[in-house]
């Protein structure tokens, strides 16, 4: 039988440490969050999909949220330059919200934050160093980080939670194994003034030559990111600057929507992102957000994965008493298994193979009757819901394996259609 929890000492100041602060201060533990104050000149993280929206109303944020954002009624994939198929969230039906934002992230954290605040959640500006105890896998905040706030739990807390995304703290700390994702790629991002208008705002993803690339419409400015295998970057310079720069200036398609920008900010690298640790609690500590494991950026689950991640830990510490991290970390590992299976349909080309498959087939009797339910349960994909509905995951994994297999060996399209995988 573990201690009644009392007092909580979160180390991360992102979405996923401040929704959780909230939560739990909502529910009278006694929460102190570490935070950094200085934050990157921008971040990734700027596409929200419809399935966060409940969770931004329960947390009485979404108002805030809409006043600085850019309102975003769908998701627009492009298979190469001149090929688009736009999914308004409206086709997939469903319960979510039509509707997400794309928001400019640094806004979007400081309302999670504020909102901790008002609450009465603790915040203290420092980094959070913890330790071994030496007893099992036991932590401790180090003495040094106890002083500095000034013994704001009576001694230790509890419960470490932590939310420290891609510092991953506890889990460098522990050498907690991980399954690092298959791909290896960097993806660099940097926001433009002046591209190709993109209205309305839904997100654009675009296939390219040699990886992909996002255009998220932002108030005044669009977020450019490429995701792409470090050794196509090599030959395009020495820094992620020229790298970035010189990949839009030579790439058809980023040409295209690109050529009258200019990039406004430096340029941002992230690699390794593809991490989950296989260990998410131990006897006082748990990992919640970033920090126990991130996908990839395709479809953006991020920030609703950190939230929700929020909310299911919320709900597993309860009162205090006994809270089953076991069935926690299960739910969490499990979540982030489905939502590979649908990355892996983007990566391996299946998603496009359907799309091509689907206007050859539109005119016949078999596109006419599934051509509907491809429409929402592809929808799905990018609201977040697919994840959730049994139904639309077996049709997704229909549609995108046996479906497509079946009509390669029948021959039943006109085209010679092959897999246009993500090189
Ligand atoms: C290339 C890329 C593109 C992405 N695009 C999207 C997208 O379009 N949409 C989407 O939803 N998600 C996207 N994501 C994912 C999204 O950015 C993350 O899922 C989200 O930020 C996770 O939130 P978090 O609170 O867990 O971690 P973070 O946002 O990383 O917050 C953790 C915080 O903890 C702080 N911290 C770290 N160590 C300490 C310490 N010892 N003491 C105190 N503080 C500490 C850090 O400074 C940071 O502020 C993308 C990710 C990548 C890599």
């Amino acid at each position: 039988m573990r201690k009644q929890l009392k007092t909580i000492a979160i180390i991360g100041g992102g979405p996923s440490g401040c929704a959780l602060a909230t939560l739990l201060n909502r529910k009278k533990f006694k929460v102190g969050v570490f935070y950094l104050e200085k934050r990157p000149e921008i971040i990734v993280g700027e596409s929200l999909v419809p399935a966060i929206i409940p969770m931004l109303r329960e947390l009485g944020v979404e108002d805030e949220v809409k006043s600085y954002s850019t309102y975003k009624p769908g998701a627009s994939v492009w298979v190469n330059k001149d090929e688009e198929a736009t999914s308004p969230f409206s086709y997939g039906g469903g319960n979510l919200p039509h509707y997400a934002y794309n928001v400019p992230r640094k806004d979007f954290d400081k309302t999670i934050f504020d909102l901790a605040v008002r609450e009465g959640v603790q915040f203290f500006p420092q980094i959070a160093k913890i330790e071994k105890t030496g007893k099992g896998d036991e932590l401790k905040l180090s003495d040094e980080t106890i002083a500095g706030i000034n013994d704001f739990f009576g001694g230790q807390p509890d419960l470490i939670v932590d939310a420290s995304g891609r510092s991953r703290t506890i889990s460098r700390l522990l050498d907690i194994p991980t399954k690092t994702g298959y791909r290896k790629d960097v993806a660099l991002f940097s926001h433009m003034s002046g591209t190709e208008k993109i209205e309305p705002f839904n997100i654009h993803l675009h296939r390219l030559e040699k990886g992909w690339c996002w255009r998220i419409p932002l108030p005044g400015r669009t977020s450019v990111g490429i995701v792409i295998n470090p050794e196509h970057l090599k030959k395009y310079g020495a820094t992620k600057e020229e790298q970035f720069d010189n990949y839009l200036k030579s790439e058809e398609t980023l040409k295209k929507f690109t050529s009258a920008g200019k990039r406004e900010t430096g340029v941002v690298q992230y690699d390794n992102y593809q991490l989950i640790s296989q260990q998410l609690y131990g006897s006082n500590w748990v990992i919640t957000g970033d920090a126990g494991g991130f996908l990839d950026p395709i479809f953006s689950s991020g920030l609703f994965l950190a939230i929700k991640g929020a909310f299911r830990l919320s709900r597993f510490i309860d009162d205090g008493s006994n809270p089953d991290y076991k069935t926690y970390q299960k739910e969490q590992l499990h979540e982030l298994v489905v939502w590979q299976k649908l990355v892996d349909t983007w990566y391996s080309g299946r998603l496009f193979t359907l799309f091509k498959v689907g206007q050859d087939r539109l005119d016949t009797a078999f596109g006419r009757f599934i051509g509907p339910h491809m429409q929402k349960h592809l929808t799905r994909i990018f609201s977040g819901e697919a994840v959730y509905k049994p139904f639309s995951r077996r049709f997704l994994n229909f549609v995108t394996g046996s479906m497509i297999d079946i009509m390669k060996v029948v021959g039943l399209h006109k085209r010679n259609i092959k897999d246009l995988e993500i090189k």
